[in-house]
């Protein structure tokens, strides 16, 4: 066995190229993960982890070994595996009112393969619209800066993290970035009458007077930005954010590739706000990893915007995907939906979300370069700063070092990347809705014990 593994480590060094990761890294060997129930996970060396990454990033919303996706696939599989997404299926349709249900407001699923791939279909529906019915003009979209939206080329440009953008120019055009939401470090001068949140939604809308409002068809941004550190809306950000769309008929775009599906305490991160989006897109969650699939969900506007009207025969949403919405994705996905009712996952993943962050708050009082704790349900953030008063961010050695003594230990975490943010500050967990008392204790125990020795350079 152990020969088998030693094998596959080395044809993983020679043939494997890993994403983020520099070659250097990849010579040294990284651990191969074999297999996983509930939140653990075995390498092949037999060490168990407590995945609190959910799959590294933010996928397992139900954790490991679940059967019941499993046998789902299985039987559609066996059954059918057809593959013109254009034609009826039973498991899209299916998937889709289920859905649809747990989404007011909006009523059409689009089906594709990944976050990146949801998003650029919601882009081609922007600029056909402005094509159809704007004369081409409303073109552009906003985005926010530390923002992720994907990893194409339409998707990177519609990202506003720089470091994950250098050396891939030239960017798509008509793509506008606006400044980020990130009250811990705010960025304004305030003044009594106007608070964070309302000023950090103002920049927005500065940016879309700058570029002229009859220009801007869309704004997309996530409801908690992850990637780029854990950072959570401000009070009263999306009322702004919401008013200044419907002032100028722009149309709002929520990213929820990853607070999607139970992630926050609720199905979806902008059900917290209160506010209706007109395009929703989602992946990673929507099937726990399962299956590689993904959704851009509109209202029946949007839909009706994008039929063929006499004398038109263009003005349909001319997109086609291969796999989009075909076979085994939505037969995961049902099974993922019906697995997180069944269990009361919603209800968990707040209840659990509180216990981890009141843990973390005792942390914070306890090491001082802990500056900040935040999250909403089972997705939380903790930003590393040289002390409290500056929130000057710790090196980088700093927060690769907690995350690599957690892993020591027995726990993943995630953290952001200088490729992702400017500073690498911000460790982030997000444990699978399954997380009981006891994971999140240990959790919580592994991380003092591995903030203890990184403080105390032991
Ligand atoms: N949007 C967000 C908010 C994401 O975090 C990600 C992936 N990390 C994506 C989009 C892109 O998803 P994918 O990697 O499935 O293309």
């Amino acid at each position: 066995m152990h020969e088998v593994i030693d094998q596959l480590h080395q044809d993983d060094k020679t043939h494997v190229w890993h994403h983020l990761t520099p070659g250097a890294a990849a010579e040294a060997g990284l651990p191969m993960f074999v297999e996983g129930e509930g939140l653990v996970i075995r390498d092949s060396q037999g060490k168990e982890y407590l995945d609190a990454s959910a799959g590294g990033v933010w996928v397992t919303n139900v954790g490991y070994g679940r059967k019941e996706i499993a046998d789902a696939m299985h039987a559609q599989l066996t059954k059918l595996n057809f593959f013109a997404s254009s034609m009826a299926g039973v498991p899209a349709t299916k998937f889709a009112k289920r859905l649809l249900e747990k989404m007011p407001g909006l009523s059409r699923v689009y089906y594709s393969n990944s976050g990146s791939e949801a998003n650029e279909k919601a882009f081609k529906m922007v600029r056909q619209i402005s094509a159809k019915h704007h004369g081409g003009k409303k073109s552009k979209i906003l985005y926010r800066e530390r923002d992720y939206h994907g990893t194409t080329i339409a998707a990177l440009s519609a990202t506003g993290q720089t470091q994950r953008r250098a050396q891939y120019g030239p960017f798509v055009p008509g793509f506008v970035e606006f400044p980020h939401c990130h009250e811990y470090q705010s960025q304004y001068e305030l003044s009594e009458d106007k608070s964070y949140g309302v000023r950090a939604a103002q920049a927005m809308e500065e940016v879309i007077l700058k570029e002229g409002p009859d220009t801007v068809g869309a704004v997309i941004l996530e409801p908690i930005t992850a990637g780029g550190g854990v950072i959570l809306p401000p009070e009263g950000y999306w009322q702004e954010i919401q008013r200044t769309c419907k002032k100028y008929e722009i149309l709002l775009i929520m990213d929820e590739v990853v607070c999607g599906i139970g992630r926050t305490g609720n199905w979806f991160g902008y059900q917290h706000f209160d506010i209706q989006p007109d395009i929703v897109t989602m992946a990673k969650g929507v099937a726990s990893g399962y299956a590689a699939i993904s959704c851009t969900v509109t209202t029946e506007a949007v839909f009706d915007l994008l039929q063929e009207e006499a004398g038109d025969e263009l003005g349909y949403f001319r997109d086609i995907s291969t796999y989009g919405g075909c076979q085994a994705g939505p037969a995961a996905a049902l099974a993922n939906l019906e697995i997180i009712e069944r269990e009361g996952l919603i209800d968990n993943c707040r209840i659990q979300g509180e216990r981890l962050l009141a843990g973390l708050e005792k942390l914070k009082a306890k090491y001082p370069i802990i500056g900040d704790v935040r999250g909403k349900g089972l997705f939380v953030g903790i930003e590393l700063v040289t002390d409290p008063v500056n929130k000057a961010p710790v090196a980088d050695a700093i927060t690769v070092g907690i995350a690599a003594r957690c892993k020591a230990l027995g726990l993943l975490i995630g953290r952001t990347n200088r490729s992702f943010t400017a500073a690498n500050n911000i460790l982030n967990m997000s444990p699978a809705l399954i997380a009981t008392d006891a994971d999140i204790d240990k959790i919580l125990s592994i991380l003092d014990k591995a903030f203890e020795l990184e403080t105390t350079n032991e």
